[in-house]
């Protein structure tokens, strides 16, 4: 019998793993044996998670290698790809979950600033890095996309509009891959989280009255914890997910 979620030998890329969902993604990546690259923005951030990454998976399994990246530079994504190649060979997985947010409210007041932002972090940068790895994928005509969408993109929203139109496209983003490279053997999924509790989610949970407000309508009444995202990744990424392209998995407690 096969182990169907070892990812043994697979080189995974994470974006934005040094804290919160991304970081639960390259844990549960490395622990079930992938060489995992961790990124962000901060040297500092990226170097010290892949060493608390490497001590916490232990010998034996998967590791991990940092490399700073700013996902809204084309040349800092090409960058990581390269050295990642450099590193640890030809790209397996990628993962694209940073994404920003930097407005709430009207979109008929969203500066044209916020609203560029928001669609080329969480849009074109995804398009761009997917762009990047897709040519060696094809080359070993296997490979696994996952783009860290949102329920947000599954609604309307009036104080997140911007940010759930970028999600929705998200999803889109994950359907396209999969349908033009499916012939290659590459699948591609969205993962759509609910309320998780991070950082990047800290206004909608900060406060308890507000946090049972969010989630008076999720079937478990709770948020959610980044740890219980890494899993659907390691189910998308591994040979337990190999028949499952095009779909964008909603792990929001029942929202
Ligand atoms: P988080 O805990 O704040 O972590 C964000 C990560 O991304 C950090 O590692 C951060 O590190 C990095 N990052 C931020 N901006 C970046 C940039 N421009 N380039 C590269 N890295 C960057 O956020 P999170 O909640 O885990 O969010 C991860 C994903 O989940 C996002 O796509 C978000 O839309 C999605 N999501 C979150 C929730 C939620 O409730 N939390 C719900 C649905 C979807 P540095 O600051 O060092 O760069």
């Amino acid at each position: 019998m096969q182990d169907l979620f070892d990812l043994s030998g697979k080189v995974a890329i994470v974006t934005g793993s040094t804290k919160g969902i991304g970081r639960s993604i390259a844990e549960q990546m490395a622990f079930h044996g992938a060489k995992v690259v961790v990124s962000s923005r901060k040297e500092d951030a990226v170097q010290t998670v892949a060493s608390e990454i490497n001590q916490a998976v232990g010998e034996g399994r998967g590791s991990a290698v940092p490399i700073a990246c700013h996902i809204g530079y084309k040349e800092q994504l090409q960058n990581l790809v390269d050295e990642t190649n450099r590193q640890l060979g030809k790209i397996d997985i990628l993962v694209c979950n940073a994404a920003v947010n930097p407005y709430y409210g009207s979109m008929s007041e969203i500066p044209d600033s916020a609203f560029e932002k928001i669609l080329d972090s969480n849009v074109k940068s995804n398009h761009w890095l997917c762009q990047m790895v897709l040519p060696q994928m094809i080359e070993q005509k296997d490979g696994v996309i996952l783009i860290v969408s949102s329920v947000g993109g599954l609604h309307g929203s009036a104080v997140l509009g911007t940010y759930a139109i970028s999600k929705a496209a998200d999803m889109q983003l994950a359907r396209n891959i999969a349908a033009e490279y499916g012939p290659h053997n590459i699948r591609s999924n969205a993962i759509a989280p609910g309320l998780i509790r991070t950082d990047f989610a800290k206004a909608l949970w900060e406060n308890p009255e507000t946090l049972k407000v969010t989630t008076a309508n999720a079937s478990l009444r709770r948020i959610g914890e980044p740890e219980e995202i890494g899993g659907v990744a390691v189910f998308l990424a591994s040979a337990a997910g190999s028949f499952m392209t095009g779909q964008t998995v909603v792990i929001d407690g029942g929202r």
